[in-house]
């Protein structure tokens, strides 16, 4: 019964999927299973009796040495997963498409070995998790772009009003604790509906495209850029005061203006109206307070004429 349990336990070991191989207190391999073998190219004969590092000076000598010293040090298990570390070994992986993965990444155990409570060696076990972490990384791409898409405008590609407002909550919080300077910007298209009424729908998407475009080169990478709604937009000048605000909204409003904007050699020109306000100690409650005093510099820079900015007062 005792050998027909060793015959099994041999074959289990040199036929199972994954890697199985023995250090002793000195590092030395004292056995190496089949998948060893055949991933490493270096046969039992070849590595048994020899130090790991001398058959595999690749490996990284101080961690794995920390790790079998430390299962001999306190006779428990120890785990490292491929996303701590994508690999021990550097062997090849079975999968056609890799999506970035060079070598098979690894899952390790190592375990005590003992007799008589004395811990005399290390099992070290090697399991591919090629697959599991290629599944996480598409996974990890896909909410990625996921996220991307949530927070971006379909047709413009800025910020959308959710996004733009989590922003602008968040930034509004930190200015609320830590002060400095905050400003906000809105403007809205003049005369939008006529765009679209003279030139169609579709020019009108294409304007308001490049439009944004333009703005969103203006303005600094801090600034936070969002499509309110329609044809209105919004502008996060975070450490940035009322004056340089209004400068900012003079030169986006230029930006717009000066140039009209070519639609398949159609040249429509565009004008937008400004409304602008700085968040204030003593009397800015809330984010939405800002939002409100911006809209109502923008309804007065529409009733004044339009194709100007004014600031909230
Ligand atoms: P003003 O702001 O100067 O008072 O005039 P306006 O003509 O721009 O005014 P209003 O806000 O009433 O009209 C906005 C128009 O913008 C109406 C709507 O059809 C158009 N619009 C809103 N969103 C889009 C869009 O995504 N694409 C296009 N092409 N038009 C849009
Ligand atoms: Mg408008
Ligand atoms: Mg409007």
């Amino acid at each position: 019964m005792n050998e027909l349990r060793l015959v099994l336990s041999e074959l289990v070991v040199e036929r199972v999927g994954f890697g199985i191989f023995v250090l002793d207190r000195e590092l030395n391999v004292v056995m190496w299973n089949r998948f060893m073998q055949d991933h490493s190219g270096k046969t039992a004969e070849q590595v048994i009796g020899k130090s790991i590092f001398a058959s595999f000076p690749e490996l990284p000598r101080v961690w794995l040495t920390r790790k079998v010293e430390s299962v001999f040090q306190l006779g428990s298990f120890a785990f490292s997963s491929w996303e701590q570390r994508p690999y021990l070994f550097k062997f090849d992986h079975d999968r056609p498409i890799t999506g970035g993965v060079d070598f098979m990444q690894q899952d390790c155990t190592f375990m005590p070995l003992t007799r008589e409570r004395d811990v005399v060696a290390v099992c070290v076990t090697i399991s591919d998790a090629t697959h599991a972490s290629m599944m996480q990384r598409a996974r990890d791409e896909a909410v990625a772009k996921l996220q991307e898409y949530a927070d971006r405008d379909g047709l413009t590609g800025i910020a959308n009003r959710r996004y733009f407002e989590l922003r602008l909550a968040d930034e509004f919080a930190r200015w609320h604790r830590y002060g400095g300077e905050l400003s906000l910007l809105l403007f809205d298209i003049d005369h939008f509906k006529r765009i679209n009424d003279e030139h169609g729908h579709l020019v009108g998407d294409t304007v308001l495209r490049v439009m944004a475009g333009r703005v969103a080169q203006t303005v600094r990478v801090q600034d936070v850029f969002g499509r309110f709604g329609g044809e209105e937009f919004a502008l996060l000048l975070p450490c940035t005061g009322f004056d340089d605000a209004m400068f900012v909204a003079e030169k986006v409003r230029r930006a717009i203006c000066e140039t009209p904007i070519d639609v398949h050699g159609t040249r429509v020109t565009v004008s937008a109206s400004f409304g602008g306000t700085q968040a204030r100690k003593d009397a800015t409650s809330s984010y939405e307070a800002l939002i409100n005093e911006a809209d109502a510099a923008l309804y007065s820079a529409k009733r004044q004429g339009r194709n100007r900015s004014v600031g909230f007062v």
